[in-house]
């Protein structure tokens, strides 16, 4: 890194102490900047890179609910809204117990850019709440969700800040915030929140958007080595939304997926994942995958199992942050590993993302590979303020096309500053560009 961009960089840790994910998140974008800086100086003017460090706002805020015990539980909200340059501030909100302001912040950081590859107005932001939503009734979800809108609403708008799902937050989630964002603003503002019900504003092809998105773009990087996803055989980490949708779409492209995981230990089906029978289970009966293989004889489940040990050529982390490590992406490569694509944000740790480039495979990071779900809700948006709803086919087309866009610019831009291949800093450099120029027209503010 150029020495100007890391003593912004240690200027960052030394106001942010102790967010660590957040310093990650932004050292990796800083790392990709030197090349833009000597070719375009006049984006660094104004202390452009240090003001896009700096979130614009962030709200914490108590909430407080019931049990259905009548316990009372005290939890801590957050909503950082990092960068409104280019829309609405636009990200979703996570409900996990180890949530903090640190994990808020890098996640919002993230999402400035990712949102710019996209190509929409919408600008970067993340919230959510250390609430552990595992093993609490509906009743309970309802409750705590209602508390989180009753503070967060008087800072959302269609023109505000539009949050969404993410890890924790499904269409359960957004059907109690909606239904009390409406109740206290008493309008039926459609364009609040994305990832709603089919039947009340939502989008086909949302829930199916980020999995979709990442396979389309893992897609295009093989077609750019001329290579096909047919008969690859791949493993997918988590088995939440990103991943399930992940699973389906490597499907229809011909590959066969033979592990998938969660936070208790991995499954592997040597006939291939059941898709059917893992959607009855996680979104239906919403239980642990370990039961998949009291269904299936063809599979077994792994507890506490490293899922990145089960040899594929095709790698998807769509479960959480820094979840493969160097000594992980070491063991993919060495078992012929080919393509690694993020449908998680920053799964893969500084040093798995620098065994990938040494081993030359072809590596789609987060916020290029995943942005389909925010390109979704973006599209979620259009349709609600023209009151129209779109078809299945024509809004998986309108998603294609932008996952294609995303990655023709990522490669392009990697080409422009003499790193082919390289998209991790092709996606930084091109969102980094659009946000800037956007920044640098609305003068010091
Ligand atoms: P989700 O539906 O809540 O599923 C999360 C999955 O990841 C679950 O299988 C969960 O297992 C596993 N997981 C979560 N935290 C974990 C941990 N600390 N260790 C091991 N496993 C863990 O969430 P999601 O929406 O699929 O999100 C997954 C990832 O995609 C996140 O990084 C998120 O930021 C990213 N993403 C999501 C979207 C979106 O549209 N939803 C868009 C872009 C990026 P357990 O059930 O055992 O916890």
């Amino acid at each position: 890194m150029d020495e100007r961009l890391e003593q912004t960089y240690q200027e960052v840790v030394r106001r942010n102490p102790a967010e660590l994910e957040f310093h990650q998140a932004v050292r990796e974008v800083l790392e990709s900047l030197g090349p833009v800086l000597a070719k375009r100086p006049e984006l660094a003017e104004r202390k452009i890179i240090e003001r896009i460090c700096e979130p614009e706002r962030q709200v914490i805020f108590r909430v407080t609910w019931q049990d259905d015990r009548g316990d009372v539980h005290v939890n801590r909200g957050f909503r950082v809204q990092f960068n409104s340059a280019l829309g609405p501030y636009k990200g979703g909100l996570r409900f996990h117990p180890s949530v903090y302001l640190g994990i808020i912040k890098f996640l919002g950081f993230e999402q400035i850019f990712k949102n710019a590859l996209t190509g929409l107005p919408i600008g970067g932001a993340k919230g959510g709440s250390d609430f552990d939503p595992k093993g609490r009734s509906d009743d309970e979800i309802m409750r705590f969700c209602q508390s989180f809108m009753t503070e967060l609403y008087r800072h959302l708008g269609e023109y505000r800040d539009v949050p969404a799902g993410d890890i924790g937050v499904g269409t359960r989630e957004i059907g109690y915030l909606f239904g009390q964002y409406k109740r206290i603003s008493n309008e039926y503002e459609s364009g609040v929140l994305t990832g709603k019900g089919l039947g009340w504003g939502g989008s086909l092809v949302r829930k199916e958007a980020t999995g979709y998105g990442a396979v389309f773009f893992l897609a295009e990087m093989l077609a750019a080595r001329e290579d096909s996803l047919e008969g690859k055989t791949c493993v997918v980490s988590g088995s939440g939304n990103v991943a399930i949708y992940t699973i389906e779409k490597l499907q229809h492209l011909g590959a066969r997926v033979v592990a998938c995981s969660d936070s208790g230990g991995y499954l592997y089906d040597e006939r291939g994942i059941n898709l059917e029978c893992l959607k009855q289970i996680k979104e239906v009966e919403r239980l642990r995958i370990s039961v998949y293989a009291d269904r299936e004889p063809s599979s077994r489940f792994v507890p506490n199992g490293n899922v990145w040990e089960v040899p594929c050529q095709i790698a998807m982390p769509s479960a959480t942050q820094n979840e493969i490590n160097g000594r992980d992406a070491a063991t993919l490569v060495r078992n012929g590993c080919i393509a690694v694509a993020e449908g998680a944000n920053m799964p893969s740790t500084p040093d798995a993302i620098r065994v990938f480039e040494e081993a030359k495979i072809a590596f789609g990071l987060g916020k290029a590979a995943n942005a389909g779900g925010v390109a979704t809700s973006a599209l979620e948006m259009q349709q609600n303020a023209s009151r129209d709803s779109w078809t299945f086919e024509y809004t998986e087309e309108r998603l294609a096309a932008i996952m294609r866009d995303i990655h023709r610019t990522c490669f392009e831009t990697a080409e422009e500053y003499g790193a082919p291949g390289n998209y991790v800093l092709g996606a930084n450099i091109a969102g980094f560009v659009k946000v800037a120029e956007a920044m640098e027209a609305f003068g010091l503010i």
